[in-house]
């Protein structure tokens, strides 16, 4: 029996069982990978503050369970399999037994969007990946291509013009949606090549990827040979669990306010699974301390803080 739950070992998962294990509730986080999530697939992150020279994710992810254990956080090591917030104490069911709690911080985050191709689960790893960032060494020397317009997608050609032999960044209109600092950087990369206005219509392959067939704006089509391709479009909320449980919004955004609060009392949602409108690290750690806080007073009114 815990004071609080967290569900997610991201930096707003770690950060809320800091806050909550620094304030004196007993705290156990749930997470089914290794501590960091999504940070575990960036190389080098330079704007979370405090790392001078940057830090990688993995570093960090680490860092932010050793913080929190610090002060008594438990981390468990599993997958949540069905939850029931309405049962007092709150009930979390995962493959190694049910976990009970007064309160809970849902930190589930985001995880990759998917083209929707024909065959491409069954390419991933066989040339289809999301994260240059993990398999881009795997491409050392080829000709690979990254699909997407936003700041992913231009940090992992970037990543990847370094490693690869061509790069190629297919996306659906003529203009980046990266921020500008990513402009210049991909412009001046002799390796990268632009493929504007294109969607990928088809992957190409025998036993793994080939190429990828683009459909150009004017209807055209265009055969690009490829060793590896990544999608780079996008997140979606790892909200399954809580779909008639927990509001969400029409892309599966938990609905909270920025006190974290969901519309069920003593059920709070932290950093990317939360609807709102900017979504990076320290965003995310700041939402958990705000969930930790906001499940302390809740406690605290329930008379069991
Ligand atoms: P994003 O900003 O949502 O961009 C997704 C890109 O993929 C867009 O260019 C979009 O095209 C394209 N796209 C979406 N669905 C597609 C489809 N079915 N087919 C083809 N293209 C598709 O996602 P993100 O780049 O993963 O970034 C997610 C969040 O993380 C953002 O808030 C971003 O700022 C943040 N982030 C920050 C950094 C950083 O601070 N350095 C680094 C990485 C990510 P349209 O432009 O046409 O919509």
């Amino acid at each position: 029996m815990y004071d609080l739950l967290v569900i997610g070992g991201g930096p707003a998962g770690y950060t809320a069982a800091l806050s909550g294990a620094r304030a004196g509730l007993r705290v156990a986080l749930i997470e089914q990978l290794s501590p960091g999530g999504q940070m575990t697939e960036t190389q080098q992150i330079d704007n979370y503050p405090g790392f001078d020279e940057g830090v990688d994710g993995f570093t960090l992810g680490f860092k932010m369970q050793a913080g929190a254990e610090r002060f008594g956080a438990e981390t468990v090591a599993a997958q949540v399999l069905s939850v029931d917030f309405t049962a007092s104490p709150k009930r979390v069911v995962t493959d190694s037994g049910a976990l009970f709690a007064r309160a809970v911080v849902v930190a589930t985050g985001a995880t990759h969007r998917h083209l929707g191709l024909a065959e491409e689960a069954a390419l991933l790893g066989k040339g289809v990946g999301y994260c240059a960032a993990c398999d881009g060494m795997l491409f050392r020397g080829k000709t690979v291509a990254v699909v997407g317009g936003g700041n992913s997608a231009a940090a992992d050609a970037l990543l990847l013009s370094k490693l690869c032999k061509e790069v190629y960044l297919i996306h659906r209109r003529d203009t980046l949606r990266a921020e500008k600092v990513y402009h210049t950087p991909l412009a001046q990369a002799e390796n990268i090549h632009f493929k504007w206005n294109a969607t990928v219509k088809a992957l190409l392959h025998g036993d793994k990827l080939t190429g990828v067939l683009l459909e150009n704006k004017d209807g055209t089509e265009e055969t690009l040979a490829l060793d590896g391709l990544f999608i780079s479009i996008g997140r979606t909320p790892v909200t399954s669990l809580f779909r008639g449980i927990l509001d969400l919004d029409e892309e599966g955004y938990i609905i909270a306010g920025e006190d974290t609060k969901t519309n069920i009392p003593g059920v709070f949602a932290a950093g990317d699974v939360r609807k709102k409108p900017f979504r990076q690290i320290v965003t995310a750690a700041a939402d958990g301390a705000v969930a930790a806080y906001f499940a302390e007073a809740y406690l605290a009114e329930q008379g069991e803080a």
